[in-house]
């Protein structure tokens, strides 16, 4: 038997258990074992039942007196036994469990583990675990030999009915037969202090006390982060191994004086961001960066000052859009910005694919771009926008390549710092962390429900004085589908018809057609649309300076980071915004989650509320979390992160091709944790 062993090969796994078992996506042995319990139950203590004290838990040493089964009036079956540890009888109760008169008899001796409680003026334990001695030695003497009781036991996330009791009993077989089998991946160096491997797995699921258990965890989240620290480091030394299409030559003169024509004056920020993208692109090694900055800090122009550098090298630009809006948005944008320099622009997406003979300098477009069938020459810069990254297609496409471009990647998702150094260690990082001066502070409300109508009296009265709003529809699905369109449509139609019958409202999802959409967008950006009702997926991105109301429909359903971003589609012009939060949920908690919206307009210090709220699902997105799916390490844990990415940057310089470690070359190559 080893880890890579299918359970439904064990004896006494039949095809039951095994379906109930990959219902958890438990199939091997592995698996079972990496089937970590939240938490343990501390029945260490072995008392007198006149010694415990009521609500304690305890474990009891003692014989069955007696043992039956009740059926009460509505149909349960209770089963009630008596038991005498010496001092005094107890009565122990289990609910649906008609069996357990078969498993104990009278006269048995038992250890038991539960909470002590009174009932009817008797001493009584609800469902409590149990064992049978087997020798008069009392039993708390060997632990070793006990897992259900006398101990710490440890609780599983339980599921259907693979109850905690089984999976203990199933680990606590295995184990034994595999544990000198478990290789530690790990060199001493780096393990230094921590458990062996096999140890912590062991102690994870029967510890030998608090300290053990504490231990355990710390070895195993150290190896969750330490591949993770592992993969993106790795990942960062082959692209550095790469060849970029070509260094290039950066005439600071005219960097200046194009930075001058520009009609605003770029901020402190944008301005060291382009310094230190202009020192990538003047390596041999192509660069792979991200650059993050708040909703509305001005990443297109930047990255419009890079496509123009490399057009005075004589290479073209790919600027990649998540969604047509946005591509329709920044060809306006960027021809706007470059048209004058005499640099031409095309787009391509899914639906206009047109690019004249003369290839344009810069092309903007969607994934349509990574489509085989384009082939562009003398590509020196691929820009991706308000994307988490560019995913597997992309990564084969270049892998046919001698010689790559230019990558960066631009984001407005807030990633705290550590976590961006973990999970994007590959990349490197640049930050603008400045709003251009002219922005207001967009005043925000969470909206009680029964506030709703005098919040659309608002609204109305905002668009008479000139301003324009969005209302964005609740998040029903992760991604944009059927029923998110539908509920668009149904509060579109709501709303034009009974609550805004004399304004001009439009529609957007990602199921209405790319031409239709491009409409919208057009009557929304000239104004002749005062309120834009969307679903949360398509407006990311999108830059309309009137629009002064956002509005958010069921804004329990997103995380604060989120809510943060679409709140920032307003504020954009010189124009008092505001934002209003709807939530149909009125519990206390989640609303005071949100209120922090009104108290804080920093996207980073909402990311990292989030990231202790809920998780880190949040700030990668539901399609990214799976990844980072952690059992034991979290990303808010920076003592850790610092940890791990030292030792992987240690591991990597000794040994760059990690030959001496195979078994760290297989756990990354297995876990699919690399960066796509
Ligand atoms: P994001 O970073 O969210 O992509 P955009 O690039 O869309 O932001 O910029 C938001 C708006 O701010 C745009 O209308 C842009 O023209 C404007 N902008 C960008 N930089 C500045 C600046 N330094 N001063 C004033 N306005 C700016
Ligand atoms: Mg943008």
């Amino acid at each position: 038997m080893n880890l890579e062993t299918k359970l439904s090969e064990l004896t006494g796994i039949g095809p039951s258990l095994s379906y109930k078992l990959s219902k958890l996506n438990i199939t091997t042995v592995g698996d079972l074992i990496y089937h970590f319990p939240f938490r343990y139950d501390d029945f260490s203590q072995v008392v007198n039942i006149l010694e415990a004290k009521i609500g304690e838990k305890v474990t009891l040493v003692g014989e069955i007196w007696s043992i039956k089964n009740i059926f009460t009036r509505s149909k349960k079956i209770l089963t009630q036994a008596i038991f005498n540890d010496g001092t005094s009888p107890v009565e122990l109760t289990w609910f649906n469990q008609s069996w357990l008169t078969k498993q104990i008899q009278t006269g048995d001796r038992l250890q038991i583990s539960g909470k002590v409680s009174k009932y009817k003026n008797r001493l009584s334990i609800i469902a409590p675990t149990w064992e049978k001695l087997t020798t008069d030695i009392p039993t708390h003497r060997h632990p070793d030999t006990l897992i259900h009781t006398g101990r710490l036991v440890p609780i599983y996330p339980e599921t259907s009915d693979l109850s905690s009791k089984w999976i203990r009993t199933k680990i606590s077989q295995i184990f034994p037969q595999i544990k000198n089998h478990i290789k530690d991946p790990l060199p001493d160096s780096i393990r230094g202090k921590m458990l062996l491997l096999s140890e912590a797995l062991e102690q994870i699921h029967l510890p030998k006390d608090w300290q053990m258990a504490e231990k355990s965890r710390e070895r195993l989240g150290f190896d969750e982060m330490f591949l993770v620290q592992l993969a993106t480091q790795k990942a960062r030394q082959l692209w550095q191994g790469k060849k970029a299409v070509k260094p290039l030559k950066i005439d600071q003169d005219n960097l200046n004086d194009f930075i001058k024509g520009l009609s605003f004056q770029l901020t402190k920020a944008q301005i060291r961001v382009i310094e230190q993208i202009s020192t990538d692109l003047k390596k041999t090694y192509p660069m792979n960066r991200l650059l993050q900055g708040e909703v509305g800090s001005g990443k297109t122009v930047v990255a419009a000052t890079i496509a123009y550098l490399t057009h005075l090298n004589g290479l073209r630009t790919l600027f990649m859009a998540p969604t047509e809006i946005l591509a329709f948005q920044h060809f306006d944008t960027i021809s706007k910005l470059l048209g004058p320099y005499g640099i031409t622009v095309g787009i391509y997406t899914g639906s206009r694919k047109k690019l004249s003979t003369d290839i344009p300098s810069i092309i903007i477009g969607t994934h349509a771009l990574l489509s085989d069938k384009l082939v562009i020459q003398d590509v020196g810069l691929v820009v991706i926008d308000e994307q988490q990254r560019f995913g597997v297609e992309q990564r084969s496409l270049l892998r046919s390549k001698a010689k790559v471009p230019h990558f960066l990647t631009m984001t407005a998702t807030p990633i705290p710092r550590t976590v961006a150094l973990t999970v994007y260690g590959d990349l490197d990082l640049s930050v603008i962390d400045e709003l251009p001066k002219n922005r207001q502070k967009i005043k925000t409300y969470v909206v009680p429900s029964k506030k709703r109508a005098d919040a659309y009296g608002f609204i109305q009265k905002q668009i008479e004085e000139g301003g324009q709003a969005y209302i964005i529809t609740p998040l029903i699905e992760l991604s944009e589908t059927l029923t998110s369109a539908k509920a668009a449509k149904v509060e579109y139609e709501r709303l034009s018809k009974k609550i805004f019958p004399k304004l001009k409202l439009g529609l957007l999802h990602g199921r209405i057609k790319p031409k239709e959409k491009e409409e919208v967008m057009k009557k929304f950006r000239e104004g002749r649309i005062n309120i834009l009702v969307s679903t949360s997926v398509v407006e990311v991105g999108m830059d309309v300076h009137n629009a002064t109301v956002m509005v958010i429909e069921g804004a329990e359903r997103f995380g604060l980071s989120q809510l943060h971003q679409l709140r920032g589609r307003v504020g954009r012009g010189s124009r008092q915004s505001f934002c209003l939060l709807f939530t149909e949920n009125d519990l206390q908690q989640n609303v005071s989650r949100l209120k922090n919206l009104e108290k804080i307009d920093n996207g980073m210090l909402l990311a990292e509320l989030d990231l202790k709220i809920r998780g880190s699902g949040e700030i990668f997105g539901k399609r990214q979390s799976g990844r980072f799916e952690f059992k034991i390490a979290s990303f808010s844990d920076l003592s850790l992160i610092e940890k791990t990415r030292k030792a992987a940057q240690k591991l990597l310089q000794d040994n760059p091709a990690l030959d001496k470690y195979p078994l760290l070359q297989a756990q990354l190559a297995s876990d699919q944790i690399a960066p796509d």
